[in-house]
């Protein structure tokens, strides 16, 4: 028995309570099939059929996938495999050591917009806040109709995004373990009628401990790196960390193999007919570019969505604690179909220090006040458009925000701060330099400001775009099978394929792509076997926002 979309019925995946809380079923690989590239100081070269370079929310999934099909696959990671025992919880420490440049990546525009990328095994996964939305059904509609992106309609990749689900445990966070800074911003939406729902993650057995962006400190976080990295090893995959493929060997037309450089020194060569670039949006169209790969639309490197996003904190006299809990645990999608998103980001203590716009005793006096602020995010689906090139050898990013943008963003923190009154809070500070504080409830200070980009502070944590799928001649990077168009046997399987903006978190909608393409590539039917989850995020974004795609 199948129902409409050919799915086995009768099989439910546990999506609540205690599918988010137990953290028995966590999957522990018969062998670690890792080489360190520290310890490869001489030539070495590899005999496989696919290598993949990358290991993040792209690359994992493939290789892993390929692997179980048979493959022989290798992945290629420039950063270091890490485990829990290692995190600390200490921002400063981890961004040092799992953040690519310290977590110091920005752009270049109008507006300084902070970028971090992950690097290491796991990518940006294993520093992410564990978010799963799948992609928006109008976004994957808009897809086909504008970019001829066939097979992408929701009920076609629906069995993929099971597939991602169940491999990720994505479920829903109990309201217990959402901590005290959720409670009181869905007390302010309540208050105003505001659509929200706690949010679905990939994790087992988390217990709130807050430091999600920092590395898991309980391994709980189902990131790609104890996830789908070990799966593939499993399936006989070897990682080489410390492993910067340098490029692509293209005999004839068509991919031979891939060369990297060792941390130690060393030369590695992967011979190899299939090569999946999976660097991320920032470093798959410089990878690419630097050796006259895929530029063909004059498209590499272009149409960089970020996802550009801010924080309005809010002080209250109740304890609030934002330390304790799960930091993204609740959102609210009234505004999403206008671009504008709200999404938890409790911090711990050293983060808002670092991030609190004043100094002296005021910024003294609000540290003090710890346990009794608490902060927001406000993502924006971004019309604005970026470009990512090298310059003196160096990585450039540019990016303006448009003029709509910014309108997203004043009526987005407006918003906010309203929420924020409306949920009791004694004062409120928008991220807006001139209107740093809003008090008594008076929003006008705000309302009444002219905002500029460069009055704003944001960060981006979702570059996408700029190696862009799209399934009509001589348009984008790849094609809609993720095939580079010069060069046979060369695939792209990460952010930087999506081709617009999405208006949710990204991770699951890349995965999806990601496990799609290594169905086409061992020629397999979709994995229609996928049991439903018994709950899945249901946003409410019923159009795409205008300039969005
Ligand atoms: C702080 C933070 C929080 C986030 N929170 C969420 C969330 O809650 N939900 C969500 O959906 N998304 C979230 N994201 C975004 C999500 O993690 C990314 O969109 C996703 O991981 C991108 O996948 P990717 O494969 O494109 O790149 P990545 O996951 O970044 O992987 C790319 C990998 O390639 C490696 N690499 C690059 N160049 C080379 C080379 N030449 N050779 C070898 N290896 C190379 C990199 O070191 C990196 O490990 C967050 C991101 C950040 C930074
Ligand atoms: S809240 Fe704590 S336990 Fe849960 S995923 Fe984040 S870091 Fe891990």
């Amino acid at each position: 028995m199948s129902d409409a979309n050919g799915h086995a019925n009768g099989t439910r995946r546990p999506t609540t309570g205690a599918a988010y809380t137990d953290g028995s079923g966590a999957f522990r690989p018969s062998v670690e099939r890792i080489e360190h590239g520290s310890a490869i100081p001489g030539e070495r070269v590899v005999r496989a059929d696919v290598c993949v370079i990358g290991t993040g929310a792209g690359g994992a999934p493939v290789a892993k996938e390929l692997a179980e099909g048979g493959m022989r696959v290798v992945m290629l990671e420039e950063g270091e495999r890490f485990t829990a025992d290692e995190f600390t919880a200490r921002p400063r420490e981890m961004t040092t050591l799992l953040y690519r440049d310290a977590g110091q990546v920005a752009t270049l525009g109008n507006v300084p917009i902070v970028l971090p990328l992950g690097k290491a095994v796991g990518g940006s996964t294993l520093i992410n806040s564990a978010t799963c939305f799948r992609t928006p059904a109008p976004v994957l509609e808009r897809w086909g109709a504008e970019f001829g992106l066939d097979g992408l309609a929701p009920a076609e990749l629906d069995p993929y995004f099971r597939r991602v689900e169940r491999e990720l445990n994505v479920a829903q966070v109990p309201p217990d373990i959402a901590g005290h800074n959720a409670a009181v911003v869905k007390r302010g939406a309540d208050a105003l009628g505001w659509s929200g729902d706690y949010v679905y993650r990939n994790v087992r057995g988390c217990v709130g401990s807050g430091v999600c962006n920092f590395g898991c400190p309980t391994a709980a976080k189902q990131h790609v790196g104890v996830t789908y990295v070990p799966r593939a090893w499993e399936a006989g995959a070897v990682t080489y960390s410390g492993a910067r493929a340098q490029r692509i060997v293209v005999e004839n037309g068509r991919a031979r193999g891939v060369e990297a450089s060792t941390s130690g020194g060393g030369r590695l060569r992967i011979e190899c007919d299939t090569v999946i670039v999976a660097c991320g949006a920032i470093h798959t169209p410089l990878f690419l570019r630097r050796q006259g790969l895929g530029d063909e639309s004059g498209e590499l490197g272009r149409n960089l969505a970020i996802h550009p996003a801010t924080g309005v904190r809010a002080l209250f006299d109740e304890e609030i604690d934002m330390a304790k809990g799960v930091p993204q645990s609740y959102f609210i999608d009234e505004f999403a179909s206008e671009g504008i998103m709200f999404e938890g980001a409790a911090g711990p203590p050293d983060y808002l220090a670092m991030s609190w716009p004043f100094s002296g005793e005021r910024h003294r006096e609000l540290m003090l006040q710890y346990r009794n602020t608490s902060q927001f995010g406000l993502m924006v689906s971004d019309s604005s458009r970026g470009l990512v090139r090298e310059r003196g050898g160096r990585v450039e990013i540019r990016y303006d925000l448009g003029r709509d943008d910014v309108a997203r963003f004043k009526c987005g923190i407006e918003l906010l701060c309203e929420l924020y009154f409306a949920a009791g809070a004694r004062e409120v500070f928008p991220p807006v330099a001139g209107v740093l504080e809003l008090s008594g409830g008076d929003l006008e200070p705000l309302r009444a400001a002219e905002l500029h980009a460069s009055q704003l502070t944001l960060m981006a944590f979702h570059p996408l775009g700029t190696a862009r799928a799209d399934g009509r001649h001589g348009k984008g990077v790849v094609d809609g099978d993720l095939a580079l168009r010069e060069v046979e046997g060369v695939y792209v399987s990460d952010g930087s394929v999506v081709p617009s903006s999405l208006g949710v978190n990204p991770q699951i909608t890349i995965m999806a792509l990601a496990t799609r393409l290594a169905y086409h590539l061992l020629g397999q039917a979709p994995p229609v076997e996928e049991p439903e989850p018994e709950s899945i995020a249901a946003p409410r974004i019923e159009k795409v926002p205008a300039g969005a795609l």
